[in-house]
């Protein structure tokens, strides 16, 4: 058997009842076969595979809080510290009742190779709970994020590990969370990424992810002959993420015509209101069948739905596992032309392998979603040198990186013989910088 094989069922084996991790690590390791094929004796030999595939650190902890009824709720909370080869552990805190400690590891393994392609020096971690902050009072979110910090802050710091935010956690628990952090360790440091902008937070951060995930898209279509002008686009969700791809997406000439949340899905012929979707979702925290009292035009239904209706360009940009095989199938058949990536593995194996199959341009997360954690990283420098810059110059630098990117995933695929395969290319130049760096430093 030859060694990606061995590790991959020796991770499936070693880390029960976690399907995702074990997707995220099979979809990893079958890419790199042929780094790993050139030097499989020196490799098999340093564990290195096992070394990659086993986080540095993993924390799991209690996290009890009072609801507003004066009644004790126990959440789980977890942070896992993947790969510091490269930096200081980097990633989000997802809150949502889905999490669990394969979703963590999954999530965080993404990451390292994520942060490394951002071309930063960051290194790969995630954490986050159980809880779930929708319909909760702002006491109890603060509450509860004070008493989750109180545990996390014992690992984290601005030069050893930096969350930000994720699903669940924006502007407010972000606040909550850095406010006990200052209280308990009495330093007022870039310890959390995504911070308001009164508190060391960086413009344009809000917007990176969704920015950056257009930036590389129209990347992709302007080196291979076309643009994003004049494209019809489908996007789920409706998040940070979605909403700011949607806004670049107009911004840029396309026409937008989906959004989605966890209930249903809204499809508007005359291109999504971004205004009235922050207001609804940003402020209201509030369904999307309210958009239609925005637009009459508009048509809300409940459950799935966006990846049937005919588009050019398909932006999944709600959770992991959302698209899968016979949404692939229906895109294919409506002639979609690129796919890329705004949430975490939202595309299934399967998925992937039918629209690749078929022609269709794909994008992964790692490589896609990158903007957000990338300005995270410039949101550090900005707090090391103790300034703040224009959202001008933030937003260059995010263009200019997830450019970067789309060039040095392009190339990777190239120089192993998968040329337009961005998958492998993503996971082969994420994966050739950590390498190097877990090379120089021995066996730690
Ligand atoms: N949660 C985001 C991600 O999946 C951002 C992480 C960060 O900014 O550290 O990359």
């Amino acid at each position: 058997m030859s060694y990606v094989d061995q590790i991959i069922s020796q991770v499936t084996e070693k880390n029960p009842a976690e399907p995702e991790f074990h997707q995220a690590v099979r979809e990893v390791l079958e890419s790199i076969r042929p780094v790993i094929e050139q030097n499989e004796e020196k490799f098999k030999k340093d564990a290195l595979l096992e070394r990659l595939t086993n986080p540095e650190r993993q924390i799991k902890f209690r996290v009890p809080w009072v609801d507003d009824n004066g009644n004790v709720q126990v959440n789980t909370g977890y942070r896992v510290q993947f790969n510091s080869a490269i930096g200081p552990y980097k990633g989000g805190l997802r809150l949502h009742p889905s999490v669990n400690l394969g979703i963590i590891k999954f999530l965080g393994f993404e990451q390292i190779f994520k942060n490394s392609l951002t071309g930063l020096p960051i290194g790969g971690g995630k954490g986050g709970s159980d809880f779930d902050p929708k319909g909760k009072s702002d006491r109890e979110v603060m509450a509860f994020c004070q008493s989750f910090m109180t545990e996390l802050s014992k690992y984290i710091g601005a030069d050893t590990d930096v969350p930000a935010g994720d699903i669940g956690t924006g502007a407010r628990e972000i606040g909550f969370m850095f406010g006990q952090y200052k209280r308990l360790r009495g330093v007022f440091e870039g310890v959390l990424t995504g911070k308001g902008l009164s508190f060391g937070g960086s413009l344009a951060r809000t917007e990176a992810t969704g920015y950056g995930l257009l930036y590389i898209v129209d990347e992709l279509l302007r080196s291979h002959g076309g643009d994003i002008k004049g494209k019809t686009v489908v996007v789920s969700g409706a998040g940070n993420v979605a909403i700011y791809a949607i806004e670049k997406a107009q911004q840029l000439g396309a026409k937008v015509v989906t959004c989605s949340d966890s209930t249903g899905w809204v499809y508007d012929p005359d291109g999504i209101d971004v205004a009235a979707l922050k207001e609804i979702k940003e402020v209201k925290r509030a369904r999307l069948t309210e958009y239609k009292n925005y637009r009459p035009n508009s048509e809300y239904h409940e459950g799935r739905g966006v990846w049937q209706i005919k588009a050019d360009i398909a932006l999944p940009c709600a959770t992991q596992n959302e698209l899968g095989i016979e949404d692939a199938k229906a895109l294919v058949a409506n002639k979609v032309i690129a796919v890329a990536e705004g949430a975490n593995m939202p595309t299934t194996e399967e998925a992937t392998k039918y629209l690749q199959d078929n022609g269709v341009f794909f994008i992964p997360g790692k490589a896609a979603n990158a903007g957000g954690v990338a300005t995270s990283a410039l949101e550090m420098s900005q707090n090391s040198e103790r300034l703040s810059w224009s959202f001008e110059e933030v937003d260059k630098q995010l263009k200019g990186i997830m450019e970067g990117i789309y060039h040095n995933i392009d190339d990777a695929a190239k120089r192993y013989g998968y040329e337009d395969n961005f998958v492998v290319g993503a996971n082969i130049a994420g994966f050739e910088k950590v390498l190097d760096a877990m090379n120089a430093q021995g066996i730690v």
